[in-house]
């Protein structure tokens, strides 16, 4: 072969594709230290989304800092990949959304064996780790952290079910929290989990490919194992350096939002985001925020955007988000103390559900607005029942 040419090994390097992005393991298990079997064990999950490969590099970190330091946690550790096959593509996912199959009726083919999409043996699989993990330890000593990142920028945020515990949980961690949207996504993890009385939030740590969502990741892993009593006293500073980091990244944005709106996509719409929105920029109602092939989308109410829509995969255009005060977050924690839910049912237009506890239904007509958010003062999360009703329950509280 005449000198200067490549050999054809080095030719088949240069047209092979990009190798997959280094942290994507090839293992479930990213790490686990359970260092007092009796203590509060941390269920950190990176990866539902194979294009969010931030909170794994994140986990890997934090599993490498615990190594090298001699004191043992006051309980356990978990990190967990979820989507392994799309974190090899750098792909959302392959045929189906990992973080919409949470559902009973998925959850309960997958465990019957039942295989089309390819994400359903990544079902299964973190399914059966998640109930290795949760066997025999009360629910209220496991905590889930669920680590993502968003196609737009945006400050760091945490997105729970408003029930008490994920509540305390929540408030350890110096960043905007985003309530309601379990009444929008069906099928996502932490909403399952925490519908499982399991203590859980869902952490976004800013853009996918943004270096700082990895340390964003990083730093919501340490102030998890600070807030849950697991960290010992020698790595309280990374809580400490990881609080004021994220305090950082909030700015002035609020602290606590509701999901007043989400739009979604359906096939075939060509939905496009105008660039340059961020989550929690401000809009006005009538702002035109995208476009697809019925013309121009606008805000149909002004508040907060969240999760502009900025990749090619995915059901969720963005949504749009209302302050609330504090006064109202520290209101409904006492009034659910007092079970003051039992006045529901004088209310028009509102019935006991004839046939489960703490719920109710309740008719279209009036479940918007102050219905609802007495619903959601007291404690109670919305589900689409039919074209006529609603139906209210009763979050987990563990009260
Ligand atoms: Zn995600």
């Amino acid at each position: 072969m005449p000198a200067g040419m490549p050999s054809p090994a080095t030719l088949a390097v240069a047209l092979s594709p990009p190798p997959p992005h280094p942290a994507a393991p090839s293992t479930r298990i990213i790490g686990r230290r359970v260092d007092r079997a009796e203590g509060a064990r941390l269920i950190c999950i990176a990866g539902l989304h194979g294009n969010e490969p931030a909170g794994v590099d994140a986990l890997e970190r934090v599993f490498a800092a615990l190594a090298a330091a001699e004191a043992p946690l006051a309980g356990g550790l978990v990190g967990l990949a979820g989507n392994l096959a799309a974190l090899a593509t750098g792909r959302r996912y392959l045929d189906r959304d990992l973080n919409r199959m949470w559902s009973e009726r998925t959850l309960a083919a997958v465990r019957a064996g039942e295989r089309g999409a390819r994400e359903d043996a990544e079902l299964a699989e973190l399914d059966a780790a998640l109930a290795r993990e949760l066997a025999g330890i009360p629910g209220r000593r496991v905590f889930l952290l669920d680590l993502h990142t968003t196609s737009g920028d945006g400050p760091a945020f945490a997105v729970l079910d408003d029930a008490l515990p994920n509540r305390r949980f929540a408030l350890s961690f110096p960043v905007p929290l985003v309530l309601g949207l379990e009444e929008e996504l069906v099928g996502t993890l932490v909403f399952d989990l925490a519908a499982r009385g399991v203590t859980s939030l869902a952490f976004e740590g800013g853009r996918h490919d943004d270096p700082t969502s990895i340390d964003r990741c990083e730093a919501a892993v340490w102030i998890a194992l600070d807030a849950t009593g697991l960290l010992p006293r020698d790595l309280r500073a990374r809580a400490e350096a990881a609080r004021r980091l994220l305090r950082t990244s909030r700015g002035e944005t609020p602290q606590l939002v509701e999901v007043l709106y989400r739009h979604r996509i359906a096939e075939g719409d060509r939905f496009r985001m105008r660039p340059g929105f961020a989550s929690f920029d401000r809009v006005e109602r009538g702002q035109p925020l995208a476009s697809d092939r019925d013309g121009v989308v606008a805000a149909p109410v002004g508040g907060r955007l969240l999760m502009p829509l900025y990749q090619p995969l995915g059901d969720d255009g963005f949504f749009v988000a209302r302050p609330v005060a504090r006064f109202w977050f520290e209101l409904s924690a006492t009034l659910r103390r007092l079970r003051a839910d039992r006045v529901l049912r004088w209310l028009p237009g509102v019935v006991p559900h004839p046939s489960a506890a703490d719920a109710y239904l309740v008719h279209r007509r009036i479940a918007r607005f102050v219905v609802r958010d007495l619903f959601h003062l007291l404690g109670y999360r919305r589900l689409d029942a039919g074209p006529s009703h609603f139906v209210f329950t009763r979050r987990p509280e563990g009260l």
